[in-house]
């Protein structure tokens, strides 16, 4: 990935209303450029994963299945 690419200390910050982290771990590095995010949700397979210390919602499983789930939602 290039830098712009990136979302964190060495890329993009972010102060929007609504992130959603995929497969995403949580290293503070990322965390720092979303820290103005107004609602921040993840999805990660891994329940131990840094990113649920640091979100408003969190999923617990594989993104290939929640994020269908979450498309078939929103288009009804
Ligand atoms: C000086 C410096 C600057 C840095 N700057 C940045 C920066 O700006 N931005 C940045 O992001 N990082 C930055 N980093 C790197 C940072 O420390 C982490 O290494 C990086 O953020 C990890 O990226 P990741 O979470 O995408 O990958 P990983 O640590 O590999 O995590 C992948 C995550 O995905 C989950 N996962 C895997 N498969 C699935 C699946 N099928 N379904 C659901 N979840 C799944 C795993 O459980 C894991 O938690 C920097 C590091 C340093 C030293």
């Amino acid at each position: 990935m290039p830098l712009d690419r990136y979302v964190g200390l060495s890329g993009q910050k972010w102060a929007g209303d609504l992130y959603i982290g995929v497969g995403v771990s949580g290293a503070i590095q990322h965390l720092l450029g979303i820290k103005d995010v107004k609602t921040i949700c993840v999805i990660n397979n891994d329940e131990a994963a840094p990113f649920f210390e640091n979100c408003d919602y969190g999923i617990v499983g594989d993104f290939h299945e929640v994020l269908s789930l979450l498309i078939e939602e929103i288009n009804g």
